[in-house]
């Protein structure tokens, strides 16, 4: 069965993916003499960066996620599909798809990544990623879940090996997490469960290289690391998760520490969907391409954003996993669309860095600008200018606005709702494991 698309006398371009790079694709094709399918599973785009203040209870997903239709109204030419892409079919220029099969003169993968656990069945049983709206309402749901399970049980040692939280990775992700996790516990659970030893509950941040936010300076690193002392976050540095199973951590270093919840930061991975020559597939399942983010053996299939490896010499590994790379291959490629379909010459895509951020809690943040670095109070006004220009939609930024500004001055948490419960079960770890194990 054909997915069914009106019949156009246009070339098809057919974009998977309505993450950044795909939607500034779609928009950049706006006017152009193409006709657009734009496929996502999901029926909404997701501003990933602000995901950490869904599972700390800061904002509700619709603050921070925006309905492809709403994005697209009134654009001539275009058309959305929710479905899953299972398959491509090369050589007959076909995908196989949830809702039918689909034609496409030109196809665009903009997949994202995923959360890569190494294939460690353990990690993939019992860690929780933070990659989908749904990932942040399950970590949402075991944040707030552990301090009820917590009231359940009456030894103080048990109820902090329920209590205490994990994360898996110093970079922004993981430094995000930790300090909104800080402020959570500080302001927020401290006053909705008095009857627990909240303020002993420990945050560790564990990070297998010699300092946090490797993708950042020393400066940078170094004041994140003071910023999270200072909220009480315990941060390991290299070390490794060697194992964990469900309810003691053991780290490289040899240390052990018994959480019920570990959350994952600590590795990312392309989205592949199969079909293509494996020879076009790369370091960190990414798709191989080229200047023209053209994928390696095919002249009509692309990749962008997260899916996409493009090496220059100042990214030897592959341009960051970041959101202003895939807008900016998403807007290059519409131009270069335009080229190959009237077989003029591509231009090689130019990345232009605009700089990295992350921020650490209420008022401390580090930015790094081309230009410029700053830390703390300057730098988190500069974070959430940048992270409000670039919500999509008024509404999720008038939202976004308001909650911040609600939290900020009422020391608050609103979406403090507990939606998926996710069974965590209340043994002491001692009995579990028959070793005490320090928290
Ligand atoms: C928690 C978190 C915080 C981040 N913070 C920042 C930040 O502060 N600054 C920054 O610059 N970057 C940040 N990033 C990275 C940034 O979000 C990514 O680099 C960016 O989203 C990549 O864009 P993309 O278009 O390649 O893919 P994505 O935005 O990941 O979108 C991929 C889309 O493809 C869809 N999809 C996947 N497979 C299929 C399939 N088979 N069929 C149909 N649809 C499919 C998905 O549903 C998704 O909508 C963060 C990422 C995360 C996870």
């Amino acid at each position: 069965m054909e997915v069914n698309i009106p019949n156009s006398s246009l070339p098809r371009v057919v974009i998977v993916g309505s993450g950044f790079g795909g939607i500034q694709l779609a928009k950049s094709l706006k006017g152009k003499a193409f006709e657009v399918v734009l496929i996502d599973k999901n029926n909404y785009h997701t501003f990933l960066p602000l995901l950490y203040q869904v599972a700390t209870a800061g904002l509700e997903p619709d603050a921070i996620a925006e309905p492809v239709r709403e994005i697209f109204n009134g654009q001539p030419h275009f058309h959305f599909r929710m479905a899953e892409v299972l398959q491509i079919d090369p050589q007959q220029n076909e995908l196989n798809t949830t809702i039918g099969t689909l034609q496409y003169d030109y196809l665009v993968l903009a997949c994202g990544s995923q959360a890569n656990f190494y294939r460690n069945d353990e990690l993939t049983r019992h860690a929780l990623p933070m990659k989908t709206v749904r990932n942040a309402l399950a970590l949402r749901s075991r944040l707030l879940e552990n301090s009820e399970r917590a009231l359940e049980l009456s030894d103080k040692q048990q109820q902090l090996e329920q209590l205490n939280i994990i994360i898996a990775g110093g970079g922004p992700t993981g430094v995000e997490l930790a300090g909104a996790i800080a402020e959570l516990r500080d302001v927020v659970l401290t006053k909705d469960y008095p009857e627990l030893p909240i303020k002993h509950m420990k945050i560790h941040l564990v990070e297998g290289n010699n300092r946090l936010l490797k993708s950042m300076g020393e400066d940078s690193s170094r004041k994140a690391r003071q910023f999270l002392n200072q909220m009480g976050v315990t941060v390991h540095l290299n070390a490794l998760v060697q194992s964990y199973d469900g309810t003691v951590i053991t780290l490289s270093n040899g240390d052990m520490h018994a959480a019920r919840t570990l959350f994952w930061t600590a590795g990312v991975e392309g989205v592949i969907i199969p079909g293509l020559s494996p020879a076009s597939i790369g370091k960190g399942s990414r798709y191989v391409v080229n200047a023209f983010n053209q994928v390696a053996g095919y002249e009509n299939v692309f990749a962008i954003g997260d899916n996409a490896l493009q090496v220059f010499p100042d990214y030897p590994l592959g341009l960051p996993g970041l959101a202003p790379p895939s807008i900016q291959q998403g807007q290059w490629l519409a131009k270069n669309l335009v080229s190959l379909h009237q077989k003029q010459p591509l231009q090689p895509f130019r990345y232009a860095d605009k700089g990295v951020m992350a921020v650490i809690g209420r008022n401390r943040a580090v930015v790094e600008l081309p230009f410029w670095h700053t830390q703390g109070f300057i730098a988190w006004l500069l974070w959430m200018g940048v992270h409000l220009l670039l919500l999509v939609g008024f509404r999720n930024k008038a939202s976004t606005v308001l909650n911040w500004v609600v939290n900020y001055f009422s020391y608050s948490r609103a979406s403090r709702l507990i939606t998926r419960f996710q069974n965590t079960p209340v043994e002491s770890v001692t009995s579990v494991s028959g070793a005490s194990v320090p928290l």
